[in-house]
């Protein structure tokens, strides 16, 4: 795993690690605090996949922009 960039984007903390097999984001949950991979979901969605438990964002979340930002990152450097 290489961590390819890391940073701050309006509050929420960021990584983006290159793995074997994918690009994969991860962030700090602005819900719950725990680090997860950030994935898009069907529709205006976003979902952060923790261990035991995963947290939905739908657009009408504050965060939503956040984390749409931050999910883009990964195309600028793939
Ligand atoms: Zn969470």
């Amino acid at each position: 795993m290489e961590v390819l960039e890391e940073g701050e984007i309006d509050g929420i903390q960021y990584k983006i690690i290159a793995t074997p097999y994918a690009t994969v984001v991860k962030v700090k949950c602005p819900r719950c605090g725990k680090w997860g991979n950030l994935r898009k979901d069907r529709g205006k969605r976003f979902i952060i996949v923790h261990e035991r438990s995963h947290c939905h964002f739908d657009w009408t979340r504050d965060v939503f922009e956040v984390l749409e930002k931050i999910y883009r990152r990964k195309f600028r450097i793939e």
